[in-house]
C-alpha cells in the first residue's frame, strides 16, 4: 500500500485519550511514506477549545504521532466551505429548513442508522416557516437521482460495500450555529488533502454513505475507507470523557513513557474485542 495518504483527524472537544491514539495509530500504520496527516476539526466553536487544540498537538507530538506536514485547521477555512455550499444551493440540491429539533422529532418517522431521527421533509414539501433560523437540507431524493443511486464504498479487507444514503434522508449540510457541519467540511477536506485512505473509527461507518453521496455530487476522488474497532468503556460504548476515557496527560504525569502508553492503548483495543467477541458468541 505505499504512497498512500491517510489521515487523524480529531475535534479538540477534551483532551487525547486511548480511543485517539489508536485512530492514529491506525492513520499512522496504513500510510505510505510521509503520508500520514493531522486535521483539527474544529468547526464547533462551543464544544471545541484551542487549550484542547494545544493539548492534543502536545500529547501527539510526546507519543511520536504528530506528523511533519502542515496541519490543518478546519475553523479557518469557512469561506472554502461556505463556497461549497454555495455551489450546492445553486444546483438546488440544498433547501433551508426552519423546523425545530422537536418539531423534527415529533413528525419523524424513523432513525437513521447513525441514531439521528430522519427528517420528515415538512420544509422540502412546503418552504420554511417565517422568521426561523435556517438549517440547510441536503435533498438526498434528489442527490441520489443526480448520481444515479447510491454509490456504495470500498471497505479494506471486505472490497466494496453498499451504502445506505437514502436510509439518513435529508442530513443537514449547513447547521444554524456553525453554518457548516461535519459531513460538508470532513468530505471537503479529504478531498483537498488528496487523503486517498480514509482512516477512522467504526462509529463513523454509517455516515461514510452520505460522505459518498457528496463526494460524488462534488466531483471528488474516491478515496478507499478503512474502519478500525473501537475501545469500548466499562458501559460497552465508545470511550469518550463521559465514559471515563483516561486522559494521555494523566498517564504522562503518573510517569508512563510514550511507548507504554501506545502499548496500553493497544491492550485496551485488544480486551474490548475480546469482550465483545465473548458477548456475542
Ligand atoms: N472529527 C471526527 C471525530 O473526532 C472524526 C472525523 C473523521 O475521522 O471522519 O469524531
Amino acid at each position: 500500500m505505499a504512497g498512500l495518504l491517510t489521515r487523524f483527524a480529531p475535534s479538540p472537544t477534551g483532551y487525547l485519550h486511548l480511543g485517539h491514539v489508536i485512530s492514529a495509530l491506525h492513520a499512522r500504520d496504513h500510510a505510505g511514506p510521509d503520508g500520514y496527516r493531522v486535521r483539527i476539526e474544529d468547526i464547533d466553536p462551543v464544544r471545541c477549545l484551542p487549550l484542547y487544540t494545544q493539548a492534543l498537538l502536545d500529547d501527539l507530538a510526546w507519543l511520536g504521532l504528530l506528523p511533519p506536514a502542515p496541519i490543518r485547521r478546519q475553523s479557518e477555512h469557512f469561506p472554502s466551505y461556505h463556497l461549497v455550499l454555495t455551489r450546492l444551493k445553486e444546483r438546488r440540491l440544498l433547501y433551508p429548513c426552519g423546523c425545530t429539533r422537536q418539531e423534527v422529532a415529533d413528525a419523524s418517522h424513523g432513525y437513521a442508522p447513525d441514531g439521528s431521527r430522519i427528517y420528515p421533509g415538512t420544509c422540502r414539501d412546503h418552504g420554511p416557516p417565517e422568521g426561523r433560523p435556517l438549517v440547510w437540507r441536503l435533498d438526498m431524493g434528489r442527490a441520489l437521482a443526480e448520481i444515479g443511486g447510491e454509490p456504495g464504498w470500498v471497505e479494506t479487507g471486505k472490497g466494496r460495500i453498499g451504502s445506505e444514503a437514502a436510509a439518513f434522508g435529508d442530513v443537514v449540510l449547513a447547521r444554524r450555529d456553525t453554518g457548516v457541519s461535519y459531513h460538508l467540511c470532513v468530505t471537503h477536506d479529504d478531498a483537498l488533502e488528496n487523503i486517498d485512505l480514509v482512516t477512522r473509527g467504526m462509529d463513523l461507518f454509517p455516515v461514510t454513505s452520505v460522505h459518498r453521496v457528496l463526494q460524488l455530487l462534488l466531483g471528488y476522488p474516491e478515496p478507499v475507507y478503512a474502519h478500525h474497532p473501537l475501545i469500548l468503556g466499562a458501559d460497552g460504548r465508545k470511550l469518550s470523557k463521559r465514559t471515563g476515557a483516561e486522559a494521555i496527560r494523566g498517564l504522562r504525569a503518573q510517569g508512563l513513557s510514550a511507548r507504554e502508553v501506545r502499548a496500553l492503548a493497544c491492550r485496551a483495543l485488544e480486551e474490548s474485542q475480546a469482550q465483545t467477541d465473548y458477548s456475542v458468541g
